[in-house]
């Protein structure tokens, strides 16, 4: 056996880390700040503590993240000749500093690099990860997720050198979150979770921390949804760890087929998740028990069986039918769920196996 373990440079967690941010930061060069609408007032907040520093707030980062957002967050970056980026936000907003970070110093567009007519070369800017919602655990991984509008195509840019130099976890930051994002960014962490779990390239380490955010996850997501401070903690914390563990294991067929999907259809990538993770688990089923065994549950069914009650716990939905999900979107979802995802699950999903999902969710 062997394997290798990629963790962010520095990882903090704890309440109230996020008022000693500016002090960890590198105390050379233009700091760019980026994040969603929801971000605004922590990124003040964070360029009020670097007086005397070239900076510059960005706080239009769309969900989905578009090419388009990326290419005007590197010349915001560079009109200020930017060597630290901060993300401050949910996932996309994070991917989004992640990716302007890499490209800051590199000629040519985004899209040269997501459709692979340029590679990266290596390490980009200084790069800190501060998540607002608890759940994507991109503070923790080289890879951001971007889409084309153009295409509806949605993938990754990947390089060990965008892995966070920086990733803070102050699960202060998630109180106030809205319970629909809540519910489902907690869904998505569940979810790499038990991918992560169960994936052909998982390893002693990456099992131990998959285990134990699935154990915090179960047991705290509805106490965040009733805005308990210590369950929002909890998630928040094991939202960090689902991302530390899927670094090194990659995922498995829910993200193979969710990227597509809801790419086609714009359903939120965590209800994406939480409509296909019993299904395609019960795919998985046979490599499923050990890590259903020492995470408390009798059997993989059992497991299965309390993913589908945490869903309804949760008031997430059961399938895409609100979405119009149909036999025209299958060609679509196939083509383009082959990713390392996919690669990484368990079982081999055919063609028909896919489609046969889709269906039974439609
Ligand atoms: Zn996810």
């Amino acid at each position: 056996m062997s394997y290798e373990l990629r963790f962010p440079g520095e990882t903090v967690f704890g309440e109230h880390t996020f008022a000693g941010l500016a002090a960890r930061l590198p105390a050379a060069g233009g700091v760019l700040i980026v994040g969603g609408r929801h971000a605004e007032s922590r990124a003040r907040e964070l360029q009020a503590q670097l007086t005397g520093r070239r900076t510059a707030v960005r706080c239009d980062v769309t969900p989905e993240l578009p090419l388009a957002d990326v290419d005007r967050l590197i010349e915001a970056g560079r009109a200020i000749d930017a060597a630290v980026v901060v993300a401050i936000g949910g996932g996309s907003a994070i991917d989004a500093g992640k990716v302007t970070a890499a490209l800051l110093p590199l000629a040519g567009s985004c899209a040269d690099y997501f459709y692979h007519r340029r590679q990266i070369p290596g390490k980009g800017a200084f790069f800190a990860a501060v998540p607002t919602t608890a759940g994507t655990g991109a503070e923790a991984t080289p890879n951001a997720v971007l889409s084309d509008p153009a295409t509806g195509l949605k993938q990754s840019i990947r390089h060990p050198g965008m892995m966070p130099d920086l990733a803070l976890v102050d699960p202060v930051l998630t109180w106030g979150c809205p319970h629909a994002v809540t519910a489902a960014s907690g869904f998505d962490a569940l979810t790499q979770a038990v991918e992560a779990g169960i994936s052909r390239r998982a390893n002693p380490v990456s099992f131990q921390l998959a285990l134990t955010a699935c154990r915090l996850l179960a047991a705290q997501l509805p106490g965040a949804l009733r805005d308990e401070p210590a369950a929002r903690a909890h998630v928040a914390e094991a939202s960090m760890i689902c991302g530390l563990a899927f670094a090194q294991s990659g995922l498995g067929a829910v993200h193979g087929i969710a990227h597509p999907l809801g790419s086609l259809l714009h359903i939120p990538h965590g209800v994406a998740c939480a409509i296909l993770l019993p299904a395609v688990l019960r795919f998985n089923a046979a490599h499923l028990s050990d890590f259903a065994a020492a995470a408390g549950y009798r059997d993989a069914a059992t497991l299965i069986k309390a993913t589908i009650e945490l869903r309804r716990k949760l008031e997430l939905p059961e399938n895409f039918k609100r979405w119009g999900l149909s036999a025209a979107h299958h060609d679509f979802i196939v083509a383009n769920c082959r990713s390392g995802s996919m690669k990484s699950n368990p079982a081999e999903l055919s063609d028909a196996d896919v489609i046969a999902i889709l269906e039974e969710l439609s």
